[in-house]
């Protein structure tokens, strides 16, 4: 199964993609994390990459469409993978549709979460990472231990340097005009499942999957 999952900041693709991907047994490729992981490391690429993500602007397309193309060959996409935060513009979509062309794949859904602009803000705001493991978390709908350590590890938690209130309104801004054209896109290809994101965790999680065997 290859999907997309599609939606603002906060609508809970990270999330989403985590129980799909053990549900499923496919991986989940967020180039968020993956361009994270550069700049933690201090990779040319991470080094070009992270004034854009501080400014709550896009990193240029032929950064992280070559960082896709390349994930897409490993071995352990055979049966299938779940694209998380990518693509984000009109060209990186239209580079995907070229790279599964020549790897003879061919995508079966595009899952589009719906959440509301204050639910968004809310979710960003108290959204917390596992510093150790990376195990997402939200201080009020999805809390970590009563110490405020991570369930799963017992690592520290982070709050990322972009979830603060003025950069999430630019990223706001940036999906709604960079984007938000991706749902006319696939829609015309037949492959827009849109799923409302405002519920439960666990709600959510059962609109996708029964979308999906639906399509
Ligand atoms: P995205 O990857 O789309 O930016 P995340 O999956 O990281 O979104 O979710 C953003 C925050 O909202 C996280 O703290 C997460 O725990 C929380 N969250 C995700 N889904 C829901 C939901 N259905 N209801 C409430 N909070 C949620
Ligand atoms: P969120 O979970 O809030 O949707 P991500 O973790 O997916 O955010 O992305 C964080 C930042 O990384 C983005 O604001 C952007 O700067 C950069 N980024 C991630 N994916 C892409 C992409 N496909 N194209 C360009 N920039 C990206
Ligand atoms: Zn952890």
């Amino acid at each position: 199964m290859n999907l997309i999952l599609l939606g603002p900041p906060g609508a809970g693709k990270g999330t989403q993609s985590v129980l799909l991907e053990k549900r499923f047994d496919i991986p989940q490729i967020s180039t968020g994390d993956m361009l994270r992981a550069a700049v933690k490391s201090s990779t040319p690429m991470g080094v070009k990459a992270k004034a854009f993500m501080d400014a709550g602007d896009l990193v240029p397309d032929e950064v992280v469409v070559g960082i896709v193309r390349e994930r897409l060959q490993e071995p352990d996409c055979a049966d299938g993978f779940i694209l998380d935060g990518f693509p984000r513009t009109v060209a990186q979509a239209d580079a995907l549709k070229e790279s599964l062309e020549q790897l003879s794949k061919k995508l079966d859904a595009v899952v589009s979460l719906k959440v509301d602009t204050d639910a968004l803000v809310e979710r960003l705001t108290g959204r917390r990472t596992c510093k150790s493991c990376g195990k997402g978390f939200h201080l009020k709908f999805d809390p970590p231990t009563a110490d405020g350590s991570c369930s799963a590890c017992g690592g520290e938690l982070m709050q990322r340097d972009d979830d603060h209130e003025i950069t999430i309104r630019r990223r706001m801004d940036t999906y709604d005009q960079q984007t938000a054209p991706l749902e006319d896109y696939y829609r015309k290809d037949e492959l827009l499942l849109p799923v409302n994101g405002m519920g439960a965790i666990e709600e959510v999680q059962k609109d996708i999957i029964s979308g999906i065997q639906a399509s």
